[in-house]
This record gives structure tokens, sequence and C-alpha cells, in this order.
């Protein structure tokens, strides 16, 4: 009868309840061994300009190879780490693998490109929370016009937290670092956001390329002029083919980040792909070439 199948269910449910909170205490527990034995480790992903296909930057993104529990994916990390606040520490983390690496960079004689980290919204909490990043970024010599932050629309979840925002906005650019909105179009996007929030570049969600409807081109095709007339710079994401990189340069987006070019790879890695990308630009089969 219907009582018995709502007992199973609700049963089922508080398994499947118990079994998150329990996987979410475990990998709470795993985190100080971890970053003692530096199992975070940065990873690269190219962003590349549209219009001459050379490297234009870089995104950091968190990789956790646990020696025991293998490698555990950030979409399932990062939402426990911000529960318990310690994704800061993490975020700090990556932000200073990445200015070790600029560093590398720099001293080869390259040519610079920004790297932008993502923030949690847990750090805007703490109206002192650039300090670090700056003795960070100075420690290693690493100009700040080259240190860019992400942080997703999802932070902008009530009024307290969009004042947080905007002072720490204005925080960052006085260091002259640079900001950009992330996932733009996945969820709470208003457009009220760009009216409010002086970033610098805005990242289209990867939604937004699932779908190459005639509807679906022309709401990107908005969104890039819009960002355009504000001055802002445009990054796709999770672009993943030649005909999507075609359509995106002809509606005047400025980079591109996606498996296209590259998965995010191990800074040694990443060296090696940019190197690629300087020759591939070159050649007519880059997947930008008509
Ligand atoms: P995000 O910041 O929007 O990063 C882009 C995600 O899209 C990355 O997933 C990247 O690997 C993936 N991606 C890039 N190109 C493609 C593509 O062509 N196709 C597909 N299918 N996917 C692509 P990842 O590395 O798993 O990270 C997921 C999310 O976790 C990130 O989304 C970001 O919100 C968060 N995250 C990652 N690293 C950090 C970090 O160091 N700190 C914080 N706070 N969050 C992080
Ligand atoms: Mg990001
Ligand atoms: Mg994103
Ligand atoms: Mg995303």
């Amino acid at each position: 009868g219907l009582p018995a199948r709502s007992d199973a269910l609700c049963r089922f449910y508080d398994a499947a309840v118990v079994g998150r909170l329990q996987r979410e205490k475990e990998l709470a527990n795993l985190l100080d061994g971890s970053i003692k034995n530096r199992d975070f480790i940065v990873t690269l992903q190219p962003k590349v300009r549209l219009s001459d296909g050379k490297l234009a930057g870089a995104e950091a993104l968190v990789r956790w190879h646990h020696p025991q529990k293998g490698v555990i994916s950030p979409a399932e990390f990062v939402p426990v780490f911000e529960k318990t606040g310690a994704i800061v520490k993490i975020d700090l983390l990556m932000f200073e693998q990445s200015c070790e690496f600029l560093a590398r960079w720099i001293a080869a004689g390259r040519e610079p490109v920004p790297v932008s980290v993502n923030l949690s919204r847990r750090h805007f909490e703490d109206p002192g929370f650039l300090a670090p990043f700056v003795r960070i970024a100075d420690e290693h010599g690493v100009p700040h016009g080259l240190v860019e932050m992400e942080m997703t629309e999802s932070i902008f979840f009530d009024d307290e937290a969009i004042g947080n925002v905007k002072k720490a906005v204005d925080a960052m650019h006085d260091h002259g670092f640079t900001c950009s909105l992330d996932d733009f179009g996945s969820g709470y996007s208003s457009l009220g956001l760009l009216k409010e929030f002086d970033v610098d570049a805005l990242k289209l969600d990867r939604s937004f390329f699932l779908d190459d409807s005639s509807r679906a081109r022309d709401v990107v095709e908005s969104i890039v002029d819009l960002a355009n007339k504000l001055g802002l710079t445009t990054v796709a994401e999770g672009i993943e083919d030649g005909e999507q990189l075609r359509f995106l340069r002809a509606v005047g987006c400025d980079l591109v980040q996606g498996y296209v070019f590259s998965k995010p790879l191990p800074c040694d890695e990443f060296e090696r792909c940019a190197d690629e990308r300087g020759a591939a630009a070159l050649r007519n089969d880059d997947p930008l070439q008509p």
C-alpha cells in the first residue's frame, strides 16, 4: 500500500543523505594531510585570442590527486570546502602555485600572459581577504596586472553579498588586479549585474554553446555586443569544435577557452602546449582556419 511505499522512499532518501554526509566528512578528514602532502595541484587551461590565434592567458584550476582515493573532482570537493570554509586556503594554494609558474615563465623570457584564479564566495566575507594575495604576488615578483580574479555570478545571492563583492572589486582594482564574472548565463545572471559591477571580463558559460539553434546564437551575439559596448573582454568557455570558434570570431568574441585547444594541463605541459599553439597559429591545420 501507499504508506509502506513512502516509508521505503524515506529510507531511500535517508540513505542518500547519510551517504552524502559521510562522503563530505571523509573529504574534510583528508584535507589537512592532503595540504601537507601537496596533493592539491594547479592545472592551467589556455585562453586563445580569436583575432590572431595566439595564447592570451590561462585559467588556474585545482586538481586533487589523493594517493589512496585517486583523483577527486573539484565539482565534488569545492562545494564541500565552501561549506567548511577551507576553500579559502585551497584558493590561496592555487594562487601561490600560479605565481610560481608565472615567475618561472617570466624568468624564461616568455611574453607575459595573465593567469586567472577562481575565488570562492567565502573570501568576500573578510574585508581583508586581499592581503595574502598581494603578499604572495609580491614575494614572487609577479606584476599585479597579470593577476585576474574570477568570481562566479552565483556569489550575488543577496544584498549583503552584493555590497561585499562591490567593495572587493574596488579593492582588487586598487591593487591593479583585474576581475572577471565567471559562468555568466548559467543561472542567476541578471543584466543588472553588468550595470552594478565594474568587472573587466565576462566569461560566457559553457551552457550557451551546448545549443546551436539560431536563437541560442542570437543570444550569444547580443551578449557579446553588450559586453563590447561596455568595454569588457569576452571569453567563451567550454568550446569544443572549430565551427563554434568561427561563429564566435564572426560575432566579435575576444577569447576562447576549451578542449578545442586544450584541457587544463600541469604547468610543464602547459609550457609545451603554449609553444605548440604559437606554431599552430601560423599553420593551416589550426582549428581557427576557415
Ligand atoms: P569554472 O571556473 O567555470 O572552470 C571551467 C570548467 O570547465 C573546468 O572544470 C574546465 O576543466 C571545464 N572545461 C574547460 N573546457 C571545457 C570543454 O571544452 N568542455 C567541457 N566539457 N568542459 C570544459 P573543472 O576544472 O572540473 O572545474 C569545475 C569548477 O570548479 C570550476 O568551474 C570552478 O567553479 C571550480 N574550481 C576549479 N578550480 C577551483 C579553484 O582553485 N578554486 C575555486 N574556488 N573553485 C575552483
Ligand atoms: Mg573559472
Ligand atoms: Mg566558468
Ligand atoms: Mg563553470
